[in-house]
């Protein structure tokens, strides 16, 4: 099985979650055991055929990732941050209407995020280029972190509250 990068496993579980399918109904649709999803998901598709991955890939309306230039891997010095717009690492706040966040502090080297064990990315989800700290993309400008919050939630109101709760959990560690 070829190499898949994490942003693009990532946006494979994004895209089943956002069906509302769980990862045994997507096992059995194209015929291959849950745990070799969850494995797949979190960026380990060992398990599976480039077959398989590419009736996964096609049933969740995911494109196919092209093969990179050099190398699936961003640099290995380059910043980290967790996926997870509810994680206590990254700092909520509204520009206009729009809800940003900045992972704050950057990762380091580890795979996983430190706050929430959710598995790090290193690329933007967007357009994969390395990232270098900061809400937003350097290259496409793009959000990196995803705002899964509900609908109708106010982006300033809800960040003010947020960035309250991590300022007093932060004072806690101190
Ligand atoms: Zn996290
Ligand atoms: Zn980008």
């Amino acid at each position: 099985m070829a190499h898949l990068s994490i942003t693009f496993c990532r946006q494979l579980a994004r895209a089943r979650r956002e069906k509302g399918m769980t990862q045994s109904a997507l096992a059995q649709a194209v015929a291959c055991k849950q745990s070799a999803i969850s494995m797949l998901e979190s960026g380990q598709p060992e398990k599976l055929s480039q077959e398989t991955v590419g009736k996964i890939a096609a049933l969740l309306g995911v494109p196919l990732e092209p093969v990179p230039a050099g190398g699936a891997e961003a640099p290995a010095g380059s910043a980290g941050y967790c996926p997870n717009a509810a994680c206590f690492s990254n700092i909520p706040y509204a520009v206009a209407d729009a809800l940003l966040f900045w992972p704050r502090p950057p990762a380091a080297a580890g795979r996983h995020c430190a706050y929430c064990g959710e598995l790090l990315e290193r690329q933007c989800p967007h357009c994969g280029a390395a990232v270098a700290g900061g809400a937003c993309c350097p290259a496409c400008g793009g959000a990196l972190i995803t705002n899964t919050l509900p609908p109708g939630t106010d982006p300033a109101a809800w960040a003010a509250q947020r960035r309250r709760e991590i300022a007093e959990w932060r004072s806690l560690l101190s």
